[in-house]
């Protein structure tokens, strides 16, 4: 048994996101291309001597208690194997909070695995996804991690080539977006759209970012925009400033836009910034579980 475990919690952008229907129990049908980022929340478990579970974290907004996805993730297998040790939970958040990047997911995650190490429970990844899922869709992602097609939803998974090397600029504008809100509010029979899942993972496939980029699609946007014009301004700003491709996140309302340099996605930040658009402003890289091959039609340049 370990005394202290370190684990990073990635976040991650939805390259594409569409809902192909409705389940009768109210959950909605997904497929999303889902792809880690390099920005990570750190979490520490310690064994303490008091029992139960207790938890600090730097954004004194957040519940530390049962409502914290951490705890819950604890609690889970503490429960399951009867652990009655004491633990202690460190977060250290930078994900954005209600931001659509998976941030209390990826927390949830990371402690799921980190207990299972510590207390030598012996559970495979496979085992703890299905454990993951009853703390939220995404759980399972966030213990595979990496670059995933999920479809049913949003828990079963494909693991898909890595998206080309690139620099991502993600900005949040100062507002919370609750999930529920928004599939509560998706016309899910009447989309006006449905962005190309597949053309993205034709892109993916042959390493192409460009192709990647003219397929990105969300149809979370028709409730989220409209809701928040302020993230339709953002995505212009992006690619007036040279994004390939600027997009929402999960059910937002952080942006994201994909560059080629990083120079041009650190301009675009300072515009965004010094517009007043966002205040939570990163640039960052796809995080990778395994580095993307180089492809002969990498940015989407053939014939070199
Ligand atoms: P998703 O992309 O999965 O929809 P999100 O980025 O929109 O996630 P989160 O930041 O994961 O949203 O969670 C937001 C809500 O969950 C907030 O109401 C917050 O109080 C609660 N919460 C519980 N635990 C956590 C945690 N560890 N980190 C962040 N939020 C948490």
């Amino acid at each position: 048994m370990r005394d202290e475990i370190n684990l990073r919690a990635y976040g991650k952008i939805n390259l594409g996101l569409d809902v192909t229907g409705k389940r009768p129990d109210g959950y909605h049908e997904v497929r999303m291309i889902m792809q880690n980022v390099s920005l990570y929340d750190s979490v520490q478990i310690r064994m303490r001597r008091a029992p139960g579970i207790g938890m600090q974290t730097n954004l004194p907004f957040l519940p530390t208690g049962p409502d914290n996805l951490a705890c819950r993730a604890a609690k889970l297998l503490m429960d399951e194997f009867g652990i009655e040790d004491g633990l202690s939970i460190s977060l250290y958040k930078k994900i954005p909070v209600s931001a659509g990047m998976a941030g209390g997911s990826s927390d949830a995650a990371a402690v799921l695995v980190g207990v299972n190490r510590m207390f030598r429970l012996g559970l495979s990844k496979r085992e703890l996804m299905e454990r993951g899922v009853k703390l939220g869709a995404d759980v399972p992602y966030c213990i595979m991690r990496g670059t995933a097609l999920a479809e049913g939803i949003g828990e079963q998974l494909t693991p898909v080539p890595s998206m080309p090397e690139c620099h991502l600029l993600l900005a949040k504008p100062p507002v919370s977006v609750s999930t529920k809100f928004v599939y509560g509010n998706l016309k899910a029979d009447s989309l006006p759209f449905h962005p190309d899942i597949d053309g993205i993972l034709d892109g993916l496939e042959r390493g192409d970012l460009a192709g990647i980029a003219s397929c990105l699609g969300n149809v979370l946007e028709t409730v989220t925009i409209p809701a928040y014009p302020q993230i339709q301004d953002i995505k212009d700003r992006m690619k007036e400033n040279g994004a390939l491709a600027a997009l929402m996140s999960g059910s937002g309302p952080t942006v994201f836009g994909i560059f080629t340099e990083n120079g041009a996605a650190e301009k675009a930040g300072e515009r965004i910034r010094s517009e007043g658009l966002a205040r939570q402003i990163y640039t960052v890289r796809p995080f990778y579980m395994h580095r993307p091959v180089q492809r002969k039609y990498a940015h989407g340049m053939r014939g070199e």
